[in-house]
Order: C-alpha cells, then structure tokens, then sequence
C-alpha cells in the first residue's frame, strides 16, 4: 500500500472523499460499542463459576491453620491462600500479605502510608516541600490518579520495547532525592503489553536512588496473563534481584486475581522484604482487623495450586486471544504500510497501544465516538490526562464479541485514516 506520506494532494483528496462517505454509512449502522475499558466479558467470568459452587453451609471453612475463616483474626492471610498467592507472586509464602479485593487499593494504601509515615522512618512525603514520581509513558491511568491525588508530582519516563528508558531512571534517581517512587507495570504493560527484559530488571535492582525511601511500585497485575500457550514472555523476579544487588528494601510488588476470578471480587496481595512487611502489618493491624478469609478460602480450594491458576488462564487466553487477532487483523490489513500509524503485537495483558501521527488521538478518538464506538479517552496513558505528543490510543479489546470488535476496529482505521489525511492536508 502507498504510504500517505507519497500522495499528492489531489490523491489525498480524492481518497478523503471516498473514507467520507464510508464513514457516513458506518455512522448510520448507529453502533455503540465500548472499548475503553479492561474488563473481562461475561464467558470469562464463566469460566470461574464453579467458584461460587465452592463454599456452602454444609463446607467445613476451618483454613488449613485451624482458623474458623467466619470469624475475625488472622492479619495477613489464611495458610493455603498464602502459599498459593505466593507461587503465582513467585516469592515465598512468608514474603507475602493477603489484602482484600483489589490490589489498586493496595497501592494506594501504600502511597498514602508514605505519605503520612514515610518509609522505614524517614520522614513523612506530606512533610517534604516536594515529592515526585516517575511515570513511564504511556502507562496505566488509575496509577497516574493515585499520586495526582496525592499532590505527587509527576515526571514522564518514555518506554522502550525493553521497559522504561533506564539511562533515564538511573540519572533522574541518583540525583534527586525528591524522587520517591516509580510506577511499573513489569509484565505485559497497560497499554503497551511490554515485558521489562532482564538486564531493564537487573537495572532496576541495582538502582542507587539518592532518596533512601525510593521505592518501586512494581504491579505485576498481568503476570499470568499470556495470549499464547507456546510464545510467553518472561519477567525476571524483582525481589530476588533486589536482593542479589543488596538493595532488598527497594520493591513493593503488587498483583490481583481481578483478571484471573473476578474483577471487584477476587484477592490481591503484596509482596517485600521483611523490613517492609513487618512496618506494612503495623499499619495493617491499625487499619482492619484482617481481609476477607472466606473469599482467600474459596480461592484457594478452588485453584489449588499455579497449575490451577493456570489452567483457567489458559481458558481465558482461548476466549480472548481471537479478539486480540481480530483488531490485529484489521490494524495490518487497513494500516500496514501507510505510514500513518503504529501498534505492537502483545503476547499477553488487556490492551494493544497504538500510536497515531502527532497531533491526532483526541481527534480520532472523538470521530470514533461520533459513530457510537468509545475507546478510552486520548491522553488517559499520560499523567494529568496530558500526551505531549496527543498520539496514543489504548484499545481495550477483552469486553465486546469479536464481531462486534471486528465493526469497532473497521469504524476505528477509518478514524484514523480521515483524521491523518485532514493533518496531511493541511500541510500540503
Ligand atoms: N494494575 C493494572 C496495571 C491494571 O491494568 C489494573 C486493571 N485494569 C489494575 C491494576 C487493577 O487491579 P485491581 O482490580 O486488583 O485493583
């Protein structure tokens, strides 16, 4: 196909007129599709139903421990949901706290912790003149609400297919010692689908921040979530690297089942070193006097063991890898070649991100929505909502069929192509 870019003005008008009235007769389906959000469809959370089968009032719900889980007690998690978290966490079970239904509300526990206690005694961030953060862009928006919430500042790291610019981290960190904290997404980036290589890993472990209360936010929330049986990817473990380069006190890590049973229903948990832990249960015994065990019970006698988990992952990557591969399809078919956009392949995760020309996202995503189909909103990837470059667009494509994806992604390459054709134009 000709890249845009080649064609004279009359053939971009000739063209324009052409995409115009395509786009009028999609408009006239009225569509109204949704692909802002990473939620799982109702078939994937069928797949867990035998989870609600689990627990009964005939079930015996003394935890292996000996613990009634009707009852209050027990701070940081039941034994067997400990040990099973803990494989899928890939620490051990001692390393890990059991939460409640979501792991968001761990992280933003856990800044709001720093913020008014500080870290393993340093002084609290809200005493601090200023407090900063590093963003890799894009990234994951809720991460960017918590901390705008917080008065963080937030500075923009760019990704690279490796992970965050680390030449950039490691100057930025050794310098200032404002800098409290990064926000990663390690395996299958929200929205990228990047996974860290080892030496992005390695490099990160051996950080010297010039804050001794820098830490890594490290949400492995997508750790399990591969497309593929036979082409995963692979994370190095954070924790252990940390304490191979002597720094174990540098990571929090965060993950859920929010994608693995049920969204605002599963468990989440924290993995640290024990320094950390033992200052996070401090917390902890002030703040509840322990999470939900009834649910960390039905989780574990439900999937057991990692194998269990994944089993059921591979269910999901059954329903959605096809959904993937449609948008996919029409990206290739429609784009490839024209010059007028980018995305990546991922092997796992929610999300395929997509670069548009400069100056195009809002404007693609608002002639979406004009013809019923949303996507999540331009510069949602950035702190403060704000793409410099207003070109990444995250594409959500777990929640519609893959029919009605496949209409979504038509009307979405037909956006993309007017709205590039109107920029090219307008500086011929
Ligand atoms: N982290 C990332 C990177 C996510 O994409 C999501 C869900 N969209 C979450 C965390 C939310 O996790 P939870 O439901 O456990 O709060």
């Amino acid at each position: 196909m000709k890249s845009y870019e080649k064609m004279s003005k009359e053939e971009l008008e000739t063209l324009k007129k052409e995409l115009d009235k395509k786009y009028e007769e999609v408009k006239a389906k009225g569509l109204k599709l949704d692909m802002s959000r990473g939620k799982p469809s109702k078939a994937q959370l069928d797949i867990t139903a035998g989870m609600m089968d689990v627990l009964d009032s005939s079930t015996d719900l003394v935890s292996e421990d000996g613990v009634d889980c009707r009852n209050y007690g027990v701070l940081d998690g039941i034994k067997e949901a400990k040990r099973l978290f803990s494989q899928m966490a890939e620490v051990p079970p001692e390393k890990i706290i059991m939460y409640g239904n979501s792991s968001l509300n761990i992280m933003y526990d856990t800044i709001s912790r720093c913020m008014t206690h500080g870290v393993l005694g340093s002084t609290p961030w809200m005493k601090l003149d200023k407090v900063k953060f590093l963003c890799p862009v894009p990234g994951y928006d809720r991460h960017f609400a918590i901390t705008e919430y917080f008065g963080i500042e937030m500075i923009n790291v760019p990704m690279t297919p490796e992970g965050p610019d680390m030449d950039m981290v490691e100057e930025l960190v050794s310098k200032d010692d404002s800098i409290k904290g990064i926000w990663c997404v390690p395996k299958y980036s929200n929205p990228q689908g990047i996974t860290y290589s080892d030496e992005t890993v390695r490099r990160f472990a051996r950080l010297k921040p010039a804050a001794e209360d820098f830490r890594i936010f490290w949400d492995n929330a997508y750790c399990i979530h591969h497309l593929y049986e036979d082409d995963q990817d692979f994370l190095l473990e954070i924790l252990e690297e940390c304490e191979k380069a002597g720094n174990p006190d540098l990571v929090y890590k965060f993950a859920s089942t929010s994608k693995v049973s049920f969204p605002g229903s599963g468990v989440a948990f924290l993995a640290a070193s024990d320094r950390n832990l033992e200052e996070i249960r401090k917390q902890l015994t002030i703040q509840t006097i322990g999470h939900d065990k009834l649910n960390q019970l039905r989780h574990a006698r439900y999937f057991k063991d990692l194998a269990g988990l994944k089993a059921k992952m591979r269910e999901h990557a059954d329903i959605i890898r096809p959904k993937f591969e449609a948008v996919l399809e029409v990206l290739e078919n429609e784009l490839g070649g024209l010059g007028i956009g980018e995305w990546i392949k991922p092997k796992g995760g929610y999300f395929i991100s997509f670069e548009s020309m400069e100056g195009c996202a809002k404007k693609i995503v608002a002639k979406c929505k004009e013809a019923g189909v949303i996507m999540t909103n331009a510069g949602a990837t950035f702190p403060y909502g704000k793409d410099p470059k207003d070109s990444n667009i995250r594409i959500a494509p777990t929640f519609p069929t893959p029919e009605e994806l496949a209409e979504a992604a038509e009307l979405f390459v037909l956006c993309v192509k007017i709205v590039s054709i109107e920029k090219l134009l307008a500086t011929k």
